[in-house]
């Protein structure tokens, strides 16, 4: 099993060889995002998949794969895709968010994003790094997740990061 920062690091999560992706696009992203979904369906259909809505719909449609759907982004689809972040139930965070158009739950997107870095999973936003991570050799294999211990740093014990 691969680790990363051996030596400082207190904390890890298991990541096992099958994978568990959120996926999620806004509206102007989803074109995008179903396209380059259907491109690799082959190496997604190993894993567990996990969407929004409307997004984790019309992947389920087009690749004919089981999706988790949670609610749609702006009813509370987000801040569930985080708070499975946050239980450790996501691995991987697939976030197509659209850079010309403010959004009515632009405070969730930040969330999610925000809860994707404290807990230190690969998050792609865009298509080529979501093209990187894909066909990462790490995606099929077991991988220890570096936790940085926020909590310590909370409690003004560690200024560790
Ligand atoms: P949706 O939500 O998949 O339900 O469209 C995505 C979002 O806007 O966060």
């Amino acid at each position: 099993m691969k680790k990363t920062h051996p030596s400082i690091a207190s904390h890890t999560a298991k990541m096992y060889e099958k994978k568990r992706i959120g996926i999620v696009a806004h509206d102007y992203r989803k074109r995008d995002l179903l396209d380059w979904a259907e491109y690799n369906k082959e190496i997604l259909k190993n894993h567990k998949l996990f969407g929004t809505g409307t997004t984790g719909g019309l992947i389920a449609k087009k690749l004919g794969l089981p999706v988790h759907r949670f609610m749609s982004g702006p009813l509370g689809g987000d801040q569930q895709m985080g708070a499975a972040i946050a239980e450790g139930k996501i691995d991987i965070l697939i976030f197509f968010w659209d850079p010309l158009q403010a959004q009515p739950h632009d405070v969730d997107v930040k969330a999610l994003l925000r809860i994707a870095i404290v807990y230190n999973i690969p998050l792609a936003c865009n298509r080529s790094s979501a093209d990187f991570l894909i066909s990462s050799e790490l995606l099929n294999q077991p991988y220890e997740r570096y936790l940085v211990d926020y909590g310590k740093r909370l409690k003004n014990l560690s200024v560790d990061e």
